[in-house]
C-alpha cells in the first residue's frame, strides 16, 4: 500500500438526469488523500463549472494522454460502505437501473439534497507566463498590485480589493490563475470502525420461550416460514432473539408502513432502545437520525419498509422478509427490485440467515420450497373455525341475483342476534372492467395469454393487456351462452345501499378509499361494539384487532379476474387474508359467495387444501410459461404523442425478437392518453433472466434516441 498510493478517484457524478450514468476519473491531491475513499461525497470540476459525485472506486489512474482534474474538496465521511456499494451494483444489474439510482438508496433523500461539500475557497495568483495588459482598468490594477505584493490571495479577499468582473477579466486573459485551496478534513470521522459493541441488551434464553416453532438456531441458511402471523411473528421474533444474542444484527422487512410499528412494539420490550425503524413515512429528519443509529452500529434490529434493507449496518446475521408475498414490495420509482430479491443478495453478501415469511408464499416461494431448495416450517394456519362457500350460480338459478345470497343474509342476523359483529368484504383492486358472466362466473379470456381481457365500454371491446389482441365484446357468455355478462363488480355504496335496505335499523359504516380518513374512529367504534356492521374493501386488512365474529366474502372472483397471470394467487391470498380477520373469535365464521367454488384457490380457503392449490397453479404456469418457469420484463413506452408510444413499443417488440427474446404486444396500457401521456406495453419473456435483461438493454439502448421515453420493469407484480 506504501508503496503504490492510491492517486486517482473514478467519480459517479451526481447529476439531476438520473437515466444515465457518468462516471469519471479524478487525481485525488495530496492533502484530501487521507480522507477520500469509496463512499466519499466530493465535488469536482465538470466542464466550467463544479459538480458533487460520489467515489465509487479508488486506485491508480487509469492510462489516460490526458492529465486528470483534481477532486476539490470532500464532504464529511463516507456516505456508504464498499460492501454496501457491492449491493447497489447488483441492484442495478439486475433491475436495469443506473447504478446513481441505485446509490441513491443507500441513505435517506435528506443525505442527497443538493447541500453542496464545503467549497473549497480558490486561491488567485499570478500566471507563470502571463502578460499584464498594457492598460489596465483601476480595479484591475488593483487587483495585480495586491497579488504582486502577496502571491497567492483568497479570491473572496481580492473581490474586496477589485471585483468580479475585473477578476473575470484577469483569468480570462491569461494573466491570473484560479486553483482550489485544500482544506484538510476531520481526519478521525473516516477512522476504520472498531469492533462492534454488544448491541442492545441482550435477553435472557428463559425471558421468552419460543412461542410453537422449533428453535431457529440449528438454522438453515435459507427458509420459508408459512403460517398464520398469530405463529409466524413469534417465531420471526425468535430468530431475531437468537441472531442478537450471538452477538449479530437482524433486519425484518414488511410490505406497510402501518406494519412496521405493530412489528416493532413485539420486540420493543426486550430490545428497547436497540430497535430502530425506518419507513418512508418518517420525516426527513427522522429518517436521517435512525440512519445515522444504524451507521453508529447503536442497532441491533432494525424494522422497516424495503429500504431499510440498505441499513449500513455491520454483522448482520438474520434478514427477515414478512408477508413475502405481498406486491407492495416492488416499487413503482426506479430501482424497481423487489424486496425479496435484495433480501437474498444482502443475506448472502453479508453471510445472514434469510427468512421469507408468509400465511400464503409465493408461487415463485413455493416451487423452492417444492423443490427442496429451500427450507420450510410450517405453523397453523390464521382461520376461523367455520369457512363456507356459497355457490352464487345456484343463487341465479334459482333466479336471484341479489348481491347477498340467502345463506349470507341468514348467517348475518344469526350473529346480530348473538351480539356479534360482522365485516363485509368488498375487493376492489382488480378495477379493470372485465366481462364477467353473471351465469356461469366466466370471463372473456385472451387465447393467447390465458389472462383475462379488460372490457372497453367505448370501443365495446375487449382487449389483451399481455399480447394486444382485441376482438368486439361478446354479447352472450362464450363459455355457457349465458346473456347477463355484467362489466363491473359492485362498489362498497351499492353493498352498503343492500344492507341497509334488508336491516333498516342496524347502523352500518363504509371503508374504503373515500372514507379512509375516519379508518381508525370506525374502527374504534367496532371494536367497542357500538358499530357492529362495516362494508369495506382492502383497507380493512389494515386493522388486524377488528375481530368480527362473521366476514362475509361479497364476491371472491373478482380477483381471480385480473387482467393478470397472478389471478389465482392473488385470490387466495386475499381470500386468506379477509378471512383471518375473523380467526380466533369463538365461533368465528366466514362465508364466501363465488360463482367458481372448485376452482382451487376458492375451495382451499375452505377445505385447507392451499398446498393443492399450489401444485394446481405451478402446473399452469409451466402450461403457459409463467414465473417461475420463464423470466418476464415489462417495457412501457411513453410519449405525448399516441403514434409515438406505439412506434416506440414496437421498436421494443423488434429489438427482443432480433435478441431471440419472445415479446408480446404491443397493447395500449390502462389510461392510455390520460394527462397527455400516452403508454404502450409489451412483455418479454425468456427462459432465464440474463437472456431477459440482455434483450430489455439492447431495447432502451436503441430508445436512446427516440420520442418515446422506456421504463423497464423486470419480474413485474402487478399487471393493471
Ligand atoms: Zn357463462
Ligand atoms: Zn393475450
Amino acid at each position: 500500500v506504501i508503496d503504490a498510493p492510491a492517486v486517482c478517484a473514478e467519480v459517479l457524478l451526481d447529476l439531476p438526469a438520473r437515466r444515465v450514468d457518468r462516471r469519471l476519473a479524478y487525481r485525488i491531491p495530496a492533502s484530501l488523500e487521507p480522507e477520500v475513499r469509496v463512499g466519499s461525497v466530493v465535488s469536482v470540476p465538470l466542464g466550467s463549472r463544479t459538480a458533487r459525485g460520489f467515489v465509487i472506486a479508488v486506485g491508480a489512474p487509469p492510462p489516460s494522454v490526458r492529465p486528470l482534474r483534481e477532486i476539490l474538496a470532500v464532504a464529511g465521511p463516507p456516505l456508504f460502505s464498499a460492501s454496501m456499494l457491492g449491493l447497489a451494483r447488483d441492484v442495478a444489474e439486475h433491475t436495469l437501473s443506473t447504478l446513481l439510482e441505485a446509490v441513491h438508496c443507500l441513505a435517506p433523500p435528506a443525505a442527497f439534497r443538493p447541500r453542496r461539500p464545503r467549497p473549497a475557497p480558490a486561491v488567485a495568483a499570478l500566471a507563470a507566463n502571463g502578460a499584464a495588459p498594457v492598460r489596465p482598468g483601476a480595479r484591475q490594477a488593483r487587483i495585480l498590485d495586491v497579488l504582486r505584493a502577496q502571491g497567492a490571495v483568497p479570491v473572496d479577499e481580492l473581490l474586496r480589493n477589485g471585483g468580479r468582473p475585473a477578476l473575470r477579466r484577469l483569468v480570462a486573459r491569461g494573466v491570473v490563475v484560479l486553483r482550489p485551496a485544500h482544506i484538510p478534513g476531520p481526519p478521525a470521522s473516516v477512522s476504520p470502525p472498531a469492533a462492534s459493541p454488544p448491541p442492545g441488551s441482550v435477553p435472557s434464553p428463559a425471558s421468552a420461550p419460543p412461542a410453537c416453532a422449533p428453535p431457529p438456531a440449528a438454522a438453515e441458511p435459507e427458509t420459508c416460514v408459512w403460517g398464520g402471523a398469530g405463529g409466524r411473528w413469534p417465531w420471526i421474533a425468535e430468530a431475531v432473539r437468537a441472531a442478537v444474542a450471538g452477538g449479530g444484527r437482524a433486519l425484518v422487512i414488511v410490505p406497510e408502513i402501518a406494519r412496521v410499528g405493530a412489528f416493532a412494539r413485539a420486540l420493543a420490550p426486550e430490545f428497547a432502545r436497540a430497535v430502530v425503524t425506518y419507513h418512508s413515512g418518517m420525516t426527513g429528519a427522522e429518517r436521517q437520525a435512525a440512519w445515522a443509529r444504524c451507521a453508529a452500529q447503536q442497532a441491533a434490529v432494525v424494522i422497516g419498509t424495503r429500504s431499510a434493507l440498505f441499513a449500513p449496518l455491520r454483522d448482520v446475521r438474520l434478514i427477515a422478509v414478512d408477508d413475502e408475498h405481498d406486491p407492495a414490495h416492488q416499487g413503482d420509482a426506479a430501482p424497481r427490485y423487489h424486496a425479496r430479491d435484495v433480501a437474498g443478495r444482502r443475506a448472502r453478501l453479508d453471510g445472514a440467515r434469510l427468512v421469507l415469511a408468509s400465511a400464503t408464499p409465493s408461487v415463485e416461494t413455493y416451487a423452492r420450497v417444492a423443490a427442496n431448495e429451500l427450507a420450510c416450517v410450517r405453523l397453523a394456519p390464521e382461520t376461523p373455525r367455520r369457512v363456507r362457500l356459497v355457490d352464487m350460480r345456484g343463487e341465479r338459478a334459482r333466479g336471484r341475483y341479489g348481491l347477498l345470497a340467502e345463506p349470507l343474509v341468514a348467517a348475518i342476523r344469526r350473529h346480530l342476534r348473538a351480539r356479534g359483529r360482522v365485516v363485509l368484504f368488498v375487493n376492489r383492486t382488480g378495477y379493470a372492467r372485465v366481462l364477467l358472466c353473471d351465469e356461469c362466473g366466466a370471463a372473456v379470456r385472451c387465447a393467447a395469454c390465458g389472462v383475462t381481457m379488460p372490457y372497453d365500454a367505448e370501443r365495446r371491446q375487449v382487449c389483451c393487456r399481455l399480447c394486444g389482441a382485441a376482438a368486439p365484446a361478446p354479447g352472450t357468455c362464450p363459455h355457457c351462452g349465458g346473456v347477463r355478462l355484467r362489466g363491473l363488480g359492485p362498489g362498497t355504496a351499492r353493498v352498503e345501499e343492500v344492507v341497509r335496505r334488508v336491516f333498516p335499523a342496524l347502523r352500518v359504516a363504509r371503508l374504503d378509499r373515500e372514507t379512509a380518513p375516519a379508518f381508525s374512529a370506525v374502527a374504534r367504534d367496532f371494536e367497542a361494539g357500538r358499530l357492529r356492521l362495516i362494508v369495506g374493501t382492502q383497507i380493512l386488512l389494515r386493522a388486524r384487532d377488528l375481530r368480527p365474529s362473521l366476514v362475509g366474502v361479497v364476491d371472491a372472483d373478482l380477483a381471480l379476474h385480473r387482467p393478470d397471470f397472478r389471478g389465482a394467487e392473488r385470490t387466495l391470498q386475499q381470500l386468506r387474508a379477509v378471512a383471518a380477520l375473523a380467526a380466533g373469535v369463538p365461533e368465528g365464521e366466514a362465508i364466501v359467495q363465488t360463482r367458481v367454488p372448485d376452482h382451487p384457490a376458492v375451495r382451499a380457503v375452505a377445505t385447507g387444501e392451499d398446498e393443492r392449490a399450489y401444485r394446481s397453479e405451478l402446473a399452469l404456469r409451466r402450461a403457459l410459461r409463467y414465473p417461475p418457469y420463464a423470466a418476464l420484463a415489462r417495457v412501457v413506452a411513453a410519449a405525448a404523442a399516441r403514434d409515438a408510444a406505439a412506434g416506440g413499443a414496437a421498436r421494443v417488440v423488434a429489438v427482443a425478437r432480433a435478441c431471440g427474446v419472445e415479446a408480446l404486444g404491443p397493447a395500449p396500457g390502462r389510461e392510455s392518453g390520460r394527462r397527455g401521456v400516452f403508454r404502450f406495453q409489451c412483455l418479454l419473456r425468456a427462459g432465464d433472466e440474463a437472456a431477459l435483461r440482455a434483450a430489455a438493454r439492447a431495447a432502451v439502448a436503441d430508445a436512446a434516441r427516440a420520442a418515446a421515453q422506456l421504463t423497464v420493469e423486470i419480474n413485474p407484480q402487478e399487471f393493471d
